[in-house]
């Protein structure tokens, strides 16, 4: 008796083992490393902050899907268990097939999660249109900025949408402080308009009204209106650091229309914000009057003039004695034409007394992020654009404070295709430092990837192919 039940234990066991063994080899065999295949357009980028969050144990990400519409997905480190993406709301854009140009991609959404657990995206918009009404601190163009928050703490998989934000805005930049305010960052519409901030106090249920930093204003010396595109980090206690570039929006331009738009982009300037008193100062510490207008800024916020070279994006993070360091992608300027030439990494620090460039630093073409660990350490994550065709998204690293970077880490890399990359996570696990989305020139379609120290997490394939049967016939 005992030897029988010890065979049918050992046969337990071993079928047991067999089946194990068999079933996490079809799991492998079907896993694949995005997460999903649903991003559409350019599906993330610096620009609209953060896209991903991590959070007691799981990061949460955002990114924008068919139609334009805002899609959110989660990943627990421990279980391994990934849930959507859940589509948070429908964006007013995105839904016109014969528009001019048929992805806008302004309204890419940006995620936060509040002192109560809630998770906030704001998304969709472009300026508002005139059936919004007037826009009291700039121009129209499209979309609706909106603002949804999930039905249930930490829950991804039910939205309502808040009415409490102006319809006008445009690249949202979220930021949560220490003690829980919100501020909601953005252009306030389209070229032509001021950036703003408001601030919630009861976890972005109620705002305060749009707060004028940026100014927009017509030239007098020349047919155009200075506009501004800043990006916005959380810095040391109650600060936010503003690192920004200035676009000269002309009255004319050689194609003519707002699609034809040129992206003249020049010069590095930077400030901060202390969200406690309200107040604003230089780098040196000296007071600055909002809103800034360009004349203010060029005399009190300047760190370099790029003549000759166009900018795109800048970004900063602060080392532990307070001194910012900056990357601006900065790359020549092609009179007459909507194409820019191809822009290089540009590092620039504040070393206490003046800003340093570090001409010759290394740093490849491309757009990423800043992650300074000391005044030494600094890093880069970069979507590479490389001369043969290959995409990589790279970490790079310096140990001489900027002198000099080399490429550490390949995070993902592919042949015929490019990457969109988001900024860093909000609090990244390690493991989930950065979304990006692979651009192939044959379809709108994205596969989404969520990166780290070990490259991409992976999930399994039925649940990452979330494409439906009519979106794939549209390709
Ligand atoms: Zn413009």
């Amino acid at each position: 008796m005992k030897i029988l039940i010890w065979v049918s234990v050992v046969c337990v066991l071993l079928l047991g083992c067999k089946t194990t063994a068999t079933s996490s080899k079809a799991t492998e065999k079907e896993t694949v490393d995005y997460f999903a295949d649903n991003g559409f357009g350019n599906a993330v980028a610096v620009v609209q902050h953060p896209a991903g969050i991590y959070h007691k144990g799981v990061t949460y990400v955002c990114y924008q899907g068919p139609l334009e519409d805002p899609y959110v997905a989660s990943y627990h480190h421990e279980t391994g268990e990934w849930k959507g993406p859940f589509k948070a709301g429908t964006s007013e854009m995105g839904k016109e097939a014969n528009r001019r140009k048929h992805i806008d991609n302004h309204g890419k959404p940006s995620i936060l999660i509040d002192d109560a657990d809630y998770i906030h995206i704001t998304f969709g918009g472009h300026g508002g249109m005139a059936k919004h009404g007037d826009n009291p601190l700039g121009n129209h163009h499209y979309g609706r900025n909106m603002h949804v928050v999930s039905k249930n703490p930490l829950d991804i998989s039910s939205w309502e949408t808040l009415d409490n934000i102006p319809p006008f805005g445009t690249y949202n930049q979220f930021v949560k402080m220490d003690n829980g305010d919100l501020f909601l960052f953005y252009r306030h519409g389209a070229h032509r308009s001021d950036w703003v901030y408001q601030k919630s106090t009861d976890n972005g249920r109620t705002f305060g009204q749009p707060v004028s930093f940026l100014k927009h204003q017509r030239r007098t010396d020349m047919p155009a209106v200075d506009s501004w595109y800043p990006w916005i980090r959380k810095g040391n206690g109650d600060e936010l650091l503003v690192v920004y570039d200035y676009h000269i929006c002309s009255d004319s331009n050689p194609l003519g229309t707002e699609a034809g738009h040129i992206p003249k982009r020049y010069n590095i300037y930077y400030m901060v914000f202390n969200t406690k008193t309200g107040s604003w100062k230089n780098v040196k510490g000296e007071s600055l009057k909002i809103p800034l207008t360009r004349t203010m800024a060029e005399a009190n916020t300047l760190v370099a003039t790029t003549e000759g070279n166009w900018t795109f994006q800048g970004v900063v993070d602060i080392d532990s004695v307070g001194n910012p360091h900056i990357g601006m992608t900065v790359g020549e300027e092609i009179k007459g034409s909507r194409r820019s030439a191809k822009k290089q990494m540009q590092y620039y620090k504040w070393n206490g007394t003046q800003w340093l460039h570090a001409a010759t630093s290394g740093l490849p073409i491309g757009n990423g992020d800043i992650e300074v660990l000391s005044p030494e350490n600094i890093r880069f994550y970069i979507a590479e654009e490389t001369e043969d065709k290959e995409g990589e998204v790279c970490r790079w690293d310096s140990v001489d404070g900027g002198k000099t970077f080399k490429r550490s880490k390949v995070y993902l890399s592919r042949a015929a295709a490019h990457f969109a990359i988001s900024s860093r996570i909000e609090n990244a696990h390690p493991n989930a430092r950065l979304i990006v989305a692979e651009r192939k020139s044959d379809t709108d379609y994205r596969k989404m990837y969520l990166l780290g120290d070990n490259g991409p997490i992976g999930r399994n394939s039925t649940d990452a192919q979330v494409l439906s049967v009519k979106e794939i016939k549209s390709r």
